[in-house]
Parts: C-alpha cells; sequence; structure tokens
C-alpha cells in the first residue's frame, strides 16, 4: 500500500467564524446554486501538495516549524464564482501582506519540495459552495467579518463514502499580530 497522502496547508475557521458563515449562507443563496461545503470543512487553502510520501511531509511539517510569521487579520469583503471549477467562494478585496508573506513561503518550500505549485496567481478563498456550474446569483456585498488568522495548518483530504473530509494533521501559532 502507497503511504503518500493528499495534503494542503491551510487557515482552519476559528468554530464562531464557520457558524456565522454557515447560517448567513443558507438566506445567501438559493439552493440550486450548488453544494455547501460542510462547516468543518471550510478553511482558506495558503499551499496545495498534492500527493506526498511520508518523508516529504515529514520534511515540509519540520519546515513549518521554523516559520514565525505574524498574525493577521482580513476582512471577508469579496465574493465570487467560479463556474469552471463551480465554486462560489468568500474573499478579501485586499489580502494582507501577512497572508500573501505566508502563502508564499508555504508554496515555495512545497515547490522546492518538489510539490508542483499552479502557476496562476495566489487568489485568496473560502469555498463555500461546489458543483456551482450554472450562473448563480452573487449578493452584492457581505456581513463583511473580520477573520483574525492566528495559527496555520496542515490537513489530509480524504475521499470517503462519496465526500471529501479533511483531517487537521498538525497545527502551528502565527505569532502576535503586529499592527493592531
Ligand atoms: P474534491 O476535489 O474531492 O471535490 P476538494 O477540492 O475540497 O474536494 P482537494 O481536491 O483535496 O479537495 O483539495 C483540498 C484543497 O486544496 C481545496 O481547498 C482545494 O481547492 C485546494 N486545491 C486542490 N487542488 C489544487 C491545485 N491544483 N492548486 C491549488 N489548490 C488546490
Ligand atoms: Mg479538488
Amino acid at each position: 500500500m502507497s503511504s503518500s497522502r493528499r495534503l494542503f496547508f491551510a487557515l482552519p475557521l476559528p468554530d464562531a467564524l464557520q457558524q456565522q458563515v454557515i447560517r448567513w449562507r443558507a438566506d445567501a443563496f438559493s439552493s440550486e446554486a450548488g453544494r455547501p461545503v460542510a462547516a468543518a470543512n471550510l478553511h482558506l487553502t495558503l499551499a496545495f501538495l498534492g500527493e506526498v510520501s511520508a518523508q516529504k511531509e515529514q520534511a515540509l511539517a519540520r519546515l513549518a516549524d521554523r516559520i514565525a510569521q505574524p498574525g493577521f487579520s482580513l476582512r471577508l469583503d469579496d465574493l465570487g464564482h467560479w463556474p469552471r471549477p463551480g465554486v462560489v467562494w468568500l474573499g478579501t478585496r485586499r489580502a494582507p501582506r501577512g497572508l500573501l508573506q505566508l502563502a508564499e513561503l508555504l508554496r515555495s518550500q512545497a515547490a522546492r519540495s518538489g510539490c508542483y505549485q499552479s502557476p496562476m496567481p495566489f487568489h485568496p478563498h473560502i469555498t463555500l459552495l461546489r458543483a456551482a456550474t450554472q450562473p448563480v446569483a452573487i449578493p452584492p456585498t457581505t456581513p463583511g467579518w473580520v477573520f483574525n488568522a492566528e495559527t496555520f495548518a496542515l490537513y489530509q483530504s480524504v475521499f470517503e463514502n462519496g465526500r471529501t473530509r479533511y483531517h487537521q494533521l498538525e497545527q502551528w501559532p502565527l505569532a502576535p499580530q503586529e499592527n493592531r
């Protein structure tokens, strides 16, 4: 049996924010718009790693141990629809520097470790709906929640019983925020 796992680094959403997002989502989108992502699966991907061997996983986790980036806050004030992957997402109009630096660091470590990184620019987003391939009415505004990112985590993506679940494998703290 292969010991490789499908992995990614992401920001977990604090529980309270997960609940706020799913409550709002139920009113903001029609049930035909797409398949809602389960509350526990809401996340913001920083670096997708793909299928990774146990050895490479260890190496990437030990590199993550050395990251000493500050936490940051982002305002969730942007919404969009990507019809081709069929994704409706929640994002930010102004990504904080701390977020871009953290993603860049993890993505460059991944690339150097041999994990293919998409040449597409990083577009931070939280997927809200999947299988949204038809036109979707996107609300003009969001509640504008502020997401305080204090940790990042390594996740395994597992497809079982017809659905995808993420298992958090390891979590790292971000340093206290610099400019509050
Ligand atoms: P599924 O693909 O089973 O429908 P999923 O997309 O949530 O569900 P994964 O494909 O394992 O599960 O992806 C895990 C995370 O990594 C998701 O946030 C996904 O958007 C992101 N991701 C997947 N593939 C890539 C990629 N090639 N480049 C960047 N991010 C990716
Ligand atoms: Mg996928």
